[in-house]
């Protein structure tokens, strides 16, 4: 439906709905003077700095730099899409959004769906509490000890074993819809529903909404769980299941646990990780991985330790390779084998539960352990499959930090010599895959400068003293003492020196048993530059903020840097 709302009349509608109205409608504002102030519902905070500007018709945040007009703070807030915050804004002012003819359809098709989805989930909850036949469904949920409170959250139901509970007294127009979502089928001129005698899970977008249901058998069926088919207003791969619970139960997203079923978003949450999201079926898919880096950039992919758990989380890992960005967190999780999330955390609760997710694998580390699966990597035709496994999906990852790093390690791992002396038990093939992936943007600036010695001083001004780049540091100083400005010259330099300086500066180098080429150590070092540049702003703005300057007092550097900061937060 993009695009299809005309652009003058969301401009109309931000210029005419005043922000206070928009902020006022989630949080509450408290006026200071002749300006509106809160706590900032972006960041943590007790001493509100967010700050409604009446006049602008804009908010900013003087402690984490959020800023916008009601679209941005309607879609950051409740989590929405572009179009879903013009409605809710829309609905605020108490206005229609013009809509040409074909998409009005589309849209009250949609709405249709929705409520008797709804209905149908509120006949599931009302069979829960008091149908005849309910205590098959509250034996169940009392054998996995759920609370009231989660049962609620969750908005779970029943569906007694009835071929008609829903279609015998339904009202016709809401008859339509439900065999519209299949829920209802009219096969052979016969209606009949498509849960019987199930738990219900009802499955609802980011708003809320009721979209499908889940339904788990309360009997000895052959099919455990079964999902609703797709529909106008169901796509599985787009969806997550726990998603708009998560969001109501936390303020921020730190992070989130990709888990496999309906049960283990719920057990956990039970015991306190509410921060649990399932994929519907489908391997977590790239809709499904956009949608969740699009909330957090930092996930936990939680997979059982069988053969199939090791598959799903092999796809989820290749899938997310080309959507890597600098700042990204993807960590694999691989429980016992025969546990899954529902099991271990009643076992074991919620702390101990929580380690594990603390010492999930990164990436760099899980993509080496499940590609040398099954490999010997002494034996060289093993290494040459792990390399032809490994590198068609490293050139997939999209962070150049993050790609040049893995391929480095590819090398080392492929290439190893045989090394003679103390080294070389620790040098085992194995011992090399499960070794972290060294990120060495020092080395990587080092390689840099051996290749464009000329910009030593534009290096300098942005590494010099900062420990991390201490080998940098030296080498660009060096270069720049020498007046060092091509490749050739470096070289000389060093074959004839006489001050120590080769030995010196070839130890830089030693650690690399591959170098890469010099537009691809170019492009990664002025992402490191870029980074590093971006890290002292934020520095800057951090200091300004701490002594709690107000904006009329900040310098114009001051304020272009906590401008930085929401842009590199809203990235
Ligand atoms: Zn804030």
């Amino acid at each position: 439906m993009a695009g299809l709302i005309p652009q003058d009349f969301i401009d109309d509608l931000v210029a005419r709905v005043p922000i206070a109205d928009v902020v006022s409608s989630r949080v509450q504002l408290k006026k200071s003077g002749a300006t509106l102030k809160a706590c900032c519902p972006f960041h943590q905070e007790k001493t509100p700095s967010f700050h409604v500007n009446a006049q602008k018709n804009f908010y900013h945040c003087f402690g984490c730099g959020a800023n916008g007009n009601g679209i941005n703070f309607l879609r950051d807030h409740d989590n929405l899409s572009f179009n879903e915050a013009v409605e809710e804004l829309a609905k605020i002012a108490g206005v229609e959004i013009p809509r040409d003819e074909k998409v009005k359809q589309v849209y009250s098709l949609q709405n249709k769906l929705w409520d008797a989805l709804e209905y149908a989930n509120l006949r599931y909850r009302d069979a829960l509490k008091g149908h005849d036949s309910k205590a098959i469904a509250q034996q169940y949920l009392k054998k996995r000890d759920l609370s009231p409170e989660i049962i609620e959250r969750f908005s779970i139901g029943f569906a007694p074993a009835q071929r008609d509970f829903l279609s015998s007294s339904v009202p016709p127009e809401t008859l339509k819809s439900l065999i519209t979502t299949k829920t209802v089928s009219d096969k052979y001129e016969r209606l009949f529903d498509l849960f019987q005698n199930r738990l219900m899970f009802p499955i609802r977008n980011s708003r809320g909404k009721t979209i499908a249901f889940g339904g788990r058998t309360l009997g000895d069926d052959k099919a455990k769980y079964i999902n609703s088919p797709e529909s106008e207003v169901f796509h599985k791969s787009n969806e997550l299941y726990g998603l708009y619970e998560v969001n109501q139960s936390n303020r921020q997203i730190e992070r989130l646990l990709v888990v496999e079923g309906y049960m283990d978003v719920i057990s956990l949450a039970q015991y306190g990780i509410t921060y649990a999201v399932a994929t519907l079926g489908t391997a977590t898919n790239t809709e499904n991985l956009s949608q969740l880096l699009r909330r957090c950039h930092n996930l936990v992919f939680c997979f059982d330790g069988d053969n199939a758990g090791i598959q799903a989380a092999r796809k989820a890992m290749e899938n997310a390779l080309p959507l890597f960005e600098d700042g990204m967190q993807l960590n694999f999780l691989l429980l016992p084998r025969g546990e899954d999330p529902d099991t271990l955390v009643r076992d074991e609760g919620k702390e101990a539960f929580e380690q594990r997710i603390n010492h999930a694998q990164p990436l760099s580390e899980f993509l080496f352990q499940i590609y040398s699966e099954g490999l010997d990597l002494k034996i060289a035709e093993h290494k040459g499959v792990l390399k032809q496994r490994a590198e068609v999906q490293i050139e997939q990852v999209r962070s150049k930090v993050l790609k040049n790093a893995l391929r480095q390690k590819l090398n080392q791992i492929t290439y190893q010599r045989v090394k003679r002396g103390a080294f070389q038990e620790q040098d085992s093939a194995r011992d090399l895959v499960s070794t972290k992936v060294v990120q060495d943007p020092d080395t990587s600036l080092c390689l840099a400068l051996y290749y464009m010695p000329e910009r030593s001083t534009e290096f300098l001004r942005v590494i010099a003293g900062h420990s991390d780049y201490r080998h940098a540091s030296e080498f660009a100083d060096f270069l720049q003492a020498n007046e060092l400005s091509n490749t050739n010259a470096v070289l000389f330099r060093l074959a004839t020196d006489d001050a120590g300086h080769r030995l010196r500066f070839s130890s830089l180098f030693e650690r690399l048993d591959w170098i890469p080429e010099s537009t691809e150590i170019q492009l990664v070092a002025d992402d490191i530059l870029t980074r590093l540049v971006k890290e002292q702003k934020r520095a800057n703005a951090l200091k300004a903020t701490k002594i709690n300057k107000l904006p009329s007092q900040m310098t114009d550097e001051e304020k272009q840097a906590l401008r930085s900061i929401s842009v590199t937060k809203s990235q």
